[in-house]
């Protein structure tokens, strides 16, 4: 708890409507490369998570995450994966306007709070809203479900049903129940993001947290090695990306960066008995032998 608290006011500080913005322009023009089959972090804002799942609320455990949307009212909310929206309702209490959306692989993702819908969306809405003459509406799109993918505006975050603008966002499973997406693959994504943003500690916090959740996971292994490395923390960085290795030889991306870490320190030969151990596996992986002539031209020392 008082890491997400760390973590919420460092983002605070450091995000102001400004670097959100600039964040923002940055992420629309060089969308991020998350993990294949990952979520993506779905509000267009600097993440950062400002209710947890589980928290306790007067009648029942929160269901989901609530990320932060900075007190703005409009900020555009992405589909986290691809998938159809089956459901919506309007409603002046609980999740106020919100989405369903079934996803490729049966788990469903709801959006609350919404101040709006996409305009495809928003069209089926209006025209409901309109043959019934009021605001409230629960729609069922079993039969004609609007299809949306990864990444596409799907609404706008906002405060309906609630006092303060932000997007609920709750992973349920093919029966229903709730997931904790902050568990799993979206502080993962987040800690994803954050890297490429170079905000290495924010990032090592979270990480730090999904490794005692998930503690065999090379990916997070993996970017807590990038986290280490952007702190300059070489040794705790080269113990990340081995672990990582231990449980995942065959990835290349992980021989490259504990390589590329070996040799920033100028320890050559350490460098080349993994290039080795990896080709040993993979023999013609053309990454592993560009990294092998690397090695071979790379200063033995300084
Ligand atoms: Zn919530």
């Amino acid at each position: 708890m008082r890491r997400r608290l760390v973590l919420f006011f460092l983002c605070l500080i450091a995000c102001t409507a400004a670097a959100t913005a600039t964040a923002w322009a940055r992420h629309r023009r060089r969308p991020a490369a998350p993990p294949t089959g990952a979520l993506l972090y779905p509000l267009a804002a600097a993440p950062t998570i400002s209710g947890n799942f589980g928290q306790y609320r007067s009648d029942h455990p929160h269901g989901g995450v609530d990320l932060w949307s900075f007190l703005q009212i409009g900020t555009p909310v992405f589909a986290a994966a691809d998938g159809e929206i089956d459901y919506l309702k309007c409603s002046s209490t609980g999740y106020g306007r919100s989405l369903y959306e079934k996803l490729a692989d049966g788990r469903t993702a709801v959006y609350g709070h919404l101040s709006g819908f996409a305009p495809k969306i928003d069209e089926v809405v209006r025209r409901e809203q309109r043959r019934r003459g009021e605001y409230h509406v629960r729609l069922d799109l079993a039969r004609r479900p609007i299809g949306v993918k990864r990444g596409e505006v799907i609404g706008y975050a906002g405060d309906a049903g609630t006092d303060v603008p932000h997007l609920h966002f709750e992973i349920r499973d093919r029966r229903g129940l709730a997931l904790n997406p902050d568990d799993a693959e979206l502080a993962l994504n987040l800690a994803g993001l954050l890297i490429e943003r170079q905000q290495w500690a924010e990032a090592l916090q979270l990480l730090q947290g999904a490794l005692t959740q998930m503690p065999d996971n090379p990916e997070i292994l993996n970017n807590l090695g990038l986290a280490r490395a952007g702190l300059g923390q070489r040794e705790q960085a080269e113990a990340a990306y081995r672990a990582a290795l231990a449980r995942d030889p065959r990835s290349v991306k992980i021989y490259n960066n504990l390589v590329k870490t070996l040799l920033e320190a100028g320890r050559r030969d350490a460098a080349r008995d993994v290039v080795e151990q990896g080709l040993r596996l993979l023999p013609a992986d053309p990454l592993l032998r560009s990294l092998r002539q690397a090695v071979a031209t790379a200063p033995a020392g300084r």
